[in-house]
């Protein structure tokens, strides 16, 4: 007997035309209703990380890691949402506050204008540990304020791409295909682990494995 996601499946094989790909299945079904998003951490994935310990403080600090924006602009034209999804601590600590925060977002959203492209939404958890709030990541609230905000059925077609493990524990608490963004180590409970943002979108849309 046939689950009702086999019966889907088999309903749309039979809408192929015999000589298609499985490229050109894809292409002749972009996403069909089903929503789907790129969950990006931000500091180390979009833009380098500071010494453990420190925090991006202000616009001079926050450079922008070779091949990101690129990332982004392609899987924002493939369809995908782009949301970031950062835990900002340095807000609670009081080494920066959300005015210069909102600047250092506004520089990198005019950087994507330029080429063309956008993100759908910046989620900030200002928190600190104590705070015990239920959006710093680990925890996924910013990713589920994300998905319900923009009326998602589920993540399953979702990705968290994250240098902490907490990133990643955070997206597979949501249903999310998780991966880990990490030079010399891998993560055993990310679907994939790869060395940049561009590598990770690479292995989203064009099925390259780079390790
Ligand atoms: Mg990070
Ligand atoms: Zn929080």
């Amino acid at each position: 007997m046939f689950s009702n996601n086999d019966r889907n499946i088999k309903k749309c094989l039979e809408l192929i035309p015999e000589h298609s790909l499985a490229v050109d299945f894809k292409k002749k079904f972009p996403q069909s209703h089903r929503k789907k998003a790129v969950f990006l951490d931000r500091d180390g994935i979009i833009n380098f990380k500071m010494p453990e310990g420190d925090y991006v403080k202000n616009c001079n600090e926050f450079k922008i890691i070779p091949g990101a924006i690129e990332a982004i602009c392609e899987l924002k034209s493939a369809g995908y949402y782009i949301f970031i999804v950062t835990n900002q601590r340095g807000i609670a600590l009081g080494l920066i506050n959300q005015e210069t925060l909102n600047a250092i977002h506004q520089q990198l959203i005019n950087i994507l204008s330029k080429k063309g492209s956008s993100v759908d939404g910046i989620f900030i958890c200002p928190h600190d540990y104590a705070d015990n709030c239920e959006c710093r990541k680990p925890k996924p609230g910013l990713i589920l304020r994300a998905a319900s905000l923009y009326g998602f059925e589920d993540l399953n077609d979702s990705y968290m791409i994250g240098d902490s493990f907490s990133d990643i524990e955070a997206g597979k608490a949501v249903g999310c295909k998780c991966i880990y963004v990490n030079q010399n180590d891998i993560c055993l409970k990310a679907d994939y682990s790869c060395g940049s943002l561009m590598e990770a979108k690479n292995y989203i849309l064009h099925n390259v494995f780079q390790r």
